[in-house]
């Protein structure tokens, strides 16, 4: 590369001459002749700047991929996976070796999850992230579970042996629900100001689940939760739609049952129209509608738990596998793929 300016050009051929017998070649980007280079910008008058600037940036360009030819010419030695098994014996040339990055890929369940969100994001709302260790105010009490409600045991889940401030075992979340209480302490101020509060949960959730086809015991749910002025079941009703249509890219239709959950009153199990068949019935759905869901509009305590008073504000919430989703979506037929590992499974998605 030439450079029309004498003192660059001048530099330059000396950090060239140099550059050979340096060590550390990424040194020569902090070296005193190259920022003397930049130090006199200022120095020069006001139209020559620009032109001057330009050209000490393309040296510092030039210089840039000097040292990135040179790390990468040192670089010939293929990593080892260090985390694959083998023999502490075996020859180095025969140890396992990392797999190219091109067979890499973002995990589906990631990328399903980044779609999911988009489509929350566009309807106004923000994502706070579930935590994977909580307490059991959090788990259950803040959620109108009191001690030895029977609920309680429709959430088996793991538990550790350390203990919380409250002196009892923290909890692995059985489900997202865990971060309602904080979700709605958090927003309480833009309550007051006449504005919702809108956020979507995605978390890791554990139960202590017998795994097959259809269960792990470890999956991924989606928390939702709005609360307003004059919020009803039919905006409830609305949001999923919206939000089902949009994911699934096909007018979907919506089916509620009343359920139980001591955390929303009315509860809902919601079943959604089959993305394939227009509810005729296929190998997806049995008889044309998809069990999906479990909603409700949240229960008066579980409010006052937050400090919001349910006789002003109303809301719903809901919690949704969004593994589930994906898998109909795909026409996945095994949950334990997802997690397996298995890269002709992760392939297929790359
Ligand atoms: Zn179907």
């Amino acid at each position: 590369m030439s450079y029309k300016n004498k003192q660059i050009a001048d530099t330059a051929q000396v950090l060239k001459s140099e550059f050979d017998s340096i060590k550390d070649k990424p040194a020569i980007m902090r070296s005193t002749t190259l920022k003397a280079l930049f130090d006199a910008i200022k120095t020069l008058p006001p139209e020559e700047r620009a032109a001057y600037g330009k050209e000490v940036n393309e040296l510092r360009q030039e210089l840039q991929r000097w040292i990135d030819g040179t790390v990468a010419a040192d670089n010939t030695i293929e990593a080892l996976d260090v985390t694959a098994p083998y023999d502490a014996n075996t020859p180095l040339e025969k140890r396992p070796r990392h797999l190219p990055s091109e067979f890499g890929s973002i995990h589906p369940l990631m990328d399903e999850l980044d779609h999911i969100l988009d489509i929350f994001y566009r309807m106004g709302f923000e994502a706070v992230e579930a935590r994977e260790i909580d307490d059991d105010y959090h788990m259950f009490g803040s959620l109108n579970f009191p001690e030895g409600h029977p609920a309680r045991d429709d959430f088996d889940t793991f538990m550790t042996t350390e203990k919380a401030a409250d002196g009892k075992p923290l909890v692995a979340p059985a489900h997202t629900s865990t971060m309602q209480n904080r979700v709605l302490k958090a927003g309480k101020s833009k309550l007051e100001n006449g504005e919702p509060i809108a956020v979507v949960v995605p978390g890791r959730v554990f139960r202590n689940e017998d795994v097959d086809a259809r269960h792990e015991h470890t999956f991924y749910q989606l928390e939702g939760v709005y609360v307003g002025k004059s919020i009803t079941v039919g905006n409830l009703m609305a949001v999923l739609k919206t939000f089902m249509t949009e994911y699934y890219q096909k007018d979907i239709e919506l089916k509620t049952q009343p359920f139980y959950f001591p955390f929303t009153e009315p509860s809902f199990e919601f079943a959604i129209s089959c993305p394939f068949c227009n509810k005729e019935g296929c190998h997806v759905c049995g008889e044309g509608w998809i069990e999906l869901l479990g909603c409700g509009m949240i229960h008066p305590n579980v409010l006052k738990e937050a400090g919001i008073d349910p006789t002003k504000y109303t809301g719903f919430a809901w919690g949704v596998g969004f593994m589930r989703m994906a898998m109909i979506k795909y026409g996945i037929d095994d949950i334990r793929l997802f997690q397996s590992g298995k890269l002709e499974f992760l392939r297929q998605f790359s």
